[in-house]
């Protein structure tokens, strides 16, 4: 696949405060990438400046192989789709979708037939004549989204699109959203905090914090592989465990020795573990090395949540089976459910 946009060392500051700290990635043809983060990381500044609505303050956004960072918006092939849908309130659907393409001058029965093309594309055949400011959140950012794809943009730029939608209608928008892309078969560029949206929906997450890339993967690797202990704490929950890896394929933790999957840190290196709730099994003490007494116990409808004290620490665990608060308990887990990170100073 080839490389659509390149971010190089792109550097932003607002006045002293540094927000985006050398940003370098790859962005490819037909990619659905997400740029995930908590609030304030930069994720906005890192799509405007894409979109050409900042400039960066150091370094260069390339473009098929051209910098573009002094391009104004119009001239680059995005188009970006906000939370707030800023549709015109005086026009209908179709002449919303319309808009650009009208502008462009382009002849009636091409923008009649591509603007249906949209319509069918978002599910909406059949509301053309519809006043935009009666239809429901999911539907106008439907026209929105209609409306930018309709200039045909090499990139679709979207910024946290879902945001305003309650949580039904976001899940249905998501896997439309999925579909459109497809699709179209363009790279969409999706901005969100929101994790379970990041994992379900791209192709590639790149996980953000405090302007800084923390870790580039496809959401399985993102989820079972995370790269440090700000991307194991942000993505799903886990147990995070200081331990060493003693050889490849061997670590230490909470006092006992266990296989792994993990191989090429240096022997006796000092790292971190995560072992996610789900992956963990309450047995009988005698069948495991890690043993303690069930704290907690809360029924979250698919399975229960259960705090395990150990000599060391809590474990969260989920599992479909009941145990009792007070019991002993053992935890088992597999060598591939341990997940070993380099350790990383204090986040
Ligand atoms: P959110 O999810 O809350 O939108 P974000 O990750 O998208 O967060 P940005 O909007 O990129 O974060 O903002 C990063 C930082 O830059 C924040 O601290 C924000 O206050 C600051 N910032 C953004 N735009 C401006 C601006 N125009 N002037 C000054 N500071 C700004």
């Amino acid at each position: 696949m080839n490389k659509l946009i390149q971010l190089k060392n792109l550097t932003k500051n607002f006045d002293d405060q540094q927000v985006l700290r050398g940003i370098n990635l790859d962005i490819y043809e037909n990619e659905f990438l997400t740029l995930l983060g908590p609030s304030g990381c930069g994720k906005t500044t890192t799509l405007r400046i894409i979109a050409g609505f900042e400039e960066p303050s150091g370094g260069e956004v390339l473009f098929d192989g051209i910098e573009i960072s002094k391009l104004p918006p119009y001239k680059r092939e995005v188009n970006t789709v906000f939370q707030k849908y800023a549709l015109f309130p005086h026009l209908n659907v179709a002449e919303n979708i319309a808009f650009g393409l009208n502008l462009k001058k382009v002849e009636k029965s091409v923008i009649d037939q591509k603007v249906g093309k949209m319509l069918k594309m978002v599910g909406l055949e059949g509301f053309e004549k519809r006043d935009v400011t009666l239809l429901s959140g999911g539907q106008q950012q439907r026209v929105a989204i209609a409306r930018a794809l309709v200039n045909e943009p090499k990139v679709l730029l979207l910024d946290e699109p879902l945001g305003a939608l309650d949580a039904k209608i976001r899940k249905q928008m998501q896997i439309e959203l999925k579909k459109i892309q497809q699709e179209v078969g363009i790279t969409f560029i999706y901005v969100t905090h929101d994790q379970e949206e990041a994992l379900s929906m791209s192709d590639t997450v790149v996980v953000m914090n405090n302007g800084e890339i923390q870790q580039i993967g496809s959401p399985t690797d993102i989820y079972n592989e995370p790269e440090n202990r700000f991307v194991a704490g942000f993505i799903g929950e886990s147990n995070i465990i200081e331990g060493i890896m003693i050889r490849d394929y061997l670590v230490e933790f909470d006092g006992f020795q266990f296989e792994c999957v993990d191989k090429g840190f240096e022997d006796n290196e000092e790292i971190e573990v995560v072992l996610r709730p789900e992956d963990l099994d309450i047995v009988e003490p005698q069948d495991a090395k890690i043993t303690g007494v069930v704290k907690n116990i809360t029924f979250k409808g698919v399975h229960y949540e259960i705090l395990v004290e150990t000599e060391n620490r809590i474990y969260k665990v989920q599992t479909t089976d009941y145990a009792e608060a007070g019991r002993e308990v053992g935890l088992k887990f597999g060598p591939e459910d341990i997940h070993v990170m380099y350790r990383m100073g204090a986040y």
